[in-house]
């Protein structure tokens, strides 16, 4: 991750309590009836109301509880005692050794009810629950509005460092990702640890969406990964190499007509390696960085000659090799930072680049500067 999210503590973490009173009074032989819910949700249930002939949110509750009780009284125990550790998101990322579940394991049925009723609860009522925001006097879109707050010194996209966090008003929200996904973890939906914003673009099918944190995809081995409230150290990035447009392949030409550069995206702190792999893999990182330099390291170029050369007219561009790469470096120093700017760690991973001994022709040309012979 580029940099750590604040947490928001907020009152809508109370629904908390609902899959934790649920799941542990489902343990001994019984009937369903509402002395199962924390008593603020209990009226939640009453005015639940089947529509067209579909299941009311009562009624999901309630094929759960069936499908609990189908199980052994030891596999119920298991089941809480395994959603208890699991509440604690951070912990199962970082240590590997930790249990998670998998609440198929336990039964298809059950799964599958989990599933239908994290349809319901997180993608409908604690959104629009009339019954939820008064008993717990406040909505998903104050808890939204509070994040921002919270973590307004960062407008960047964290998770990438490409693209900005949506406005709050005039503008559609950002979507929660659930950071294990919940399709495969129905049981953490509502779970406010487990919920995270996220901009529109890394929260896509195909980038974050629905990858595991917690599973490597080709092994099936548990691995480690950052938890988006936990400090970090941050990742390294530097240019690996560049491939002139007339080295690509020919389907890659009309993509890349400026070439094509390869990044080295590594770890700052050797302890969070594996986590910084994880996050790479989860957020398609290595082909989202290098398209990025690939198609806009001509802006910076611009930028220099149209914004920064304009306000220090004391600087005179010369052929002389130290003196560009000492200006270019103070161009590099003010470009700003990483929680506010878009991509400038990509930008200045390009501009140590061509400061390199062996890439000075490049250096000349971000100058403007045409040697004679
Ligand atoms: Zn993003």
């Amino acid at each position: 991750m580029i940099y750590a999210l604040k947490y928001t503590s907020h009152p809508i973490e109370r629904v908390n309590q609902v899959m934790y009173l649920f799941l542990e009074r489902s343990i001994p032989n019984g009937v369903y009836s509402h002395a199962l819910f924390p008593d603020w949700f209990k009226e939640v249930l009453a005015l639940s109301q089947a529509k067209d002939g579909n299941l009311s949110f009562d009624d999901k509750f309630r094929i759960v509880f069936d499908a609990i009780q189908g199980l052994s009284m030891q596999r119920r125990i298991d089941l809480f005692d395994e959603f208890k550790v699991g509440l604690d998101i951070r912990s199962i990322c970082t240590d590997t050794q930790l249990p998670v579940i998998l609440t198929e394991l336990y039964s298809n049925e059950l799964h599958s009810a989990l599933n239908i009723l994290k349809d319901h609860f997180y993608g409908v009522a604690l959104s629009t629950n009339k019954t939820i925001q008064s008993q717990l006097k406040t909505t998903l879109l104050d808890h939204y509005q509070t994040f921002k707050n919270t973590n307004n010194s960062g407008r960047v996209c964290p998770f990438c460092g490409l693209h900005e966090y949506s406005l709050l008003e005039g503008e559609s929200k950002d979507d929660y990702d659930h950071w294990l996904y919940k399709a495969k973890y129905p049981i953490y939906s509502v779970n406010f640890s487990n919920l995270v914003p996220m901009c529109g673009k890394c929260n896509q099918t195909g980038v974050k969406g629905v990858a595991d944190v917690l599973y490597n995809k080709t092994t099936g081995l548990r691995r480690r990964s950052f938890y988006p409230y936990d400090d970090n150290a941050g990742i390294d990035v530097k240019v690996a190499n560049f491939n002139p447009v007339s080295s690509l392949p020919d389907e890659e030409k009309s993509k890349y007509p400026y070439g094509y550069f390869n990044l080295a995206i590594s770890h700052n702190a050797l302890g969070e390696s594996d986590q910084v792999q994880t996050w790479i893999d989860v957020f398609n990182i290595q082909v989202r960085y290098n398209s990025y330099l690939s198609l806009y390291y001509n802006g910076l170029q611009t930028e220099f000659h149209e914004q920064y050369l304009p306000d220090h007219p004391e600087i005179i561009l010369t052929n002389n090799l130290e003196q560009l790469r000492t200006i270019v470096s103070s161009f590099r120093s003010q470009l700003g930072n990483l929680k506010r700017r878009t991509g400038v760690e990509i930008d200045k991973a390009y501009l140590d680049f061509i400061c390199k001994d062996e890439n000075s022709y490049m250096l000349f040309t971000f100058c403007n500067i045409v040697l004679t012979v």
